[in-house]
């Protein structure tokens, strides 16, 4: 029996921690079982739901064709655009729903370029921070497990 790295407490549970997101395409940088109970599980997995479907990271994820934990394209929502990736996961192929004149500025049909304006991405910042915090904390514990021990990262 282990005791969660977050909260202390002991923890038997077989769930798999992946430090960097499954949906970023990571599969074999985890931490051993039991080594994050599953209600902190439970709970860093609310922000990175929301720092994964409607930030930036979306529309990454999607252009590089990375599958989600359910092996389907990366789909959100970033500031009321729908973005999801291509169902076959092909790479740079991304669907944006919800464009309108606001979004699109400057074409230019000798160059076939233009700009697509992406509003801000709203309450996803700290969702985002929470993740970023949550894989750097795993990942000293993993490669530095004497800083993580030594550091009170209450
Ligand atoms: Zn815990």
């Amino acid at each position: 029996m282990c005791k969660c790295i977050f909260c202390k407490l002991r923890s038997n549970e077989k769930v798999i921690e992946h430090i960097i997101p499954e949906s970023f395409g990571n599969k074999e940088y985890i931490l051993k079982n039991g080594l994050v109970c599953n209600e902190c599980n439970n709970r860093f997995s609310k922000f990175e739901t929301t720092a994964l479907s409607n930030t930036v990271f979306v529309m990454e994820r999607a252009r590089f064709g990375i599958e989600s934990k359910k092996g389907k394209s990366a789909k959100g929502k970033v500031g009321g655009l729908s973005i999801e990736g291509d169902k076959d996961l092909r790479p740079e192929i991304i669907s944006i729903k919800g464009l309108n004149t606001g979004n699109v500025k400057n074409f230019d049909p000798k160059t076939k370029t233009f700009q697509i304006i992406v509003p801000t991405f709203d309450k996803s910042e700290v969702a985002t921070s929470k993740m970023l915090l949550k894989i750097g904390m795993e990942a000293i514990f993993k490669s530095r497990i004497h800083v993580f021990l030594l550091s009170d990262f209450k």
